[in-house]
């Protein structure tokens, strides 16, 4: 039996990284999309049944040609994950359109980019789609103007696609992972704010890559073949909860 296909954005390290080993291990094919060559590279070294992209997700140009790499390489797609993003945390006075644009492009447009072209062998193979926003989309917070207004479009741009590719068999969901400790977040993580998430969330933790890759990995299996359109925290309950946690806790 020939190998499903599933295309990874940000494979080069973090959630994206980790997702397409996971891909491989339930005998998949992943062609990994990262911007950042070098990483890609060390990343893929020793993978088997990789093929390595380096390309940018924001750029129209670069998406068509990511989509032509994968038809020449394996000539259909069942799963693309929209994983790739940037978080640029400040306050919105501080804001100015050109740092706005640089979490747009990627979070926002990147993702409607990336569905779009790949569309067509989506709905040939009736594949998945899923698309990473952030809990920081589902709530608001200080300093994430541009990265939880990014991740909200993420969040209905995948209901969109789910709505409109439904006919064609193509299932879109949305995964919204709480905080985990990758290379993003610990650039705008400081220990006060990984305290808060400690108090924050009743798993009383930080996720893992792995624990955000596995919910990824099923809902592009055929065990989530009725699950489209939906929006899922993966964050040890951060969304679910009020005030008091801590307080109870002691
Ligand atoms: P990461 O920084 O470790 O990995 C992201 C990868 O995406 C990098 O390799 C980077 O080079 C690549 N990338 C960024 N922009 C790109 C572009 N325009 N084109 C191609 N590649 C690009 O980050 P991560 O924490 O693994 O994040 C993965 C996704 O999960 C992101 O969408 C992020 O917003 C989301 N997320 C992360 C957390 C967290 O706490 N780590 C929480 C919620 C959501």
């Amino acid at each position: 039996m020939s190998r499903k296909t599933a295309l990874v954005t940000g494979a080069a390290r973090g959630i994206g990284l980790a997702t397409t080993k996971l891909f491989l291990a339930e005998g998949w094919q992943v062609a990994m999309v990262d911007r950042d060559c070098e990483e890609l590279a060390q990343a893929s070294e020793g993978l088997e049944n990789v093929k390595t992209i380096c390309r940018d997700v924001s750029q129209a140009g670069d998406v068509e040609a990511i989509i032509t790499e994968v038809i020449d390489w394996s000539g259909e797609l069942d799963a693309l994950v929209n994983n790739a993003g940037v978080a640029d945390f400040g306050p919105i006075d501080e804001t100015d359109f050109a740092r706005w644009r640089t979490v747009m492009e990627t979070n926002l447009d990147g993702v409607f980019l990336m569905s779009q072209a790949a569309a067509p062998l989506l709905q040939k193979a009736r594949g998945a789609v899923v698309n990473i926003a952030s809990i920081s989309g589902l709530r608001a917070s200080t300093l994430r103007v541009a990265y939880g207004t990014s991740k909200a479009g993420v969040m209905h741009l995948s209901q969109q696609q789910a709505a409109e590719w439904g006919e064609h068999g193509v299932r879109v969901n949305c995964i919204c992972p709480g905080p985990v400790r990758t290379k993003l977040a610990m650039a705008v993580h400081t220990q006060d704010i990984i305290d808060a998430y400690h108090d924050a969330i009743p798993l009383g933790r930080y996720g893992s890559e792995e624990e955000i890759g596995n919910v990824i990995t099923f809902l592009c299996s055929e065990k989530a073949s009725y699950v489209t359109g939906q929006v899922i925290s993966v964050d040890g309950g951060f969304q679910s909860t009020g005030i008091g946690l801590p307080s109870l806790r002691g």
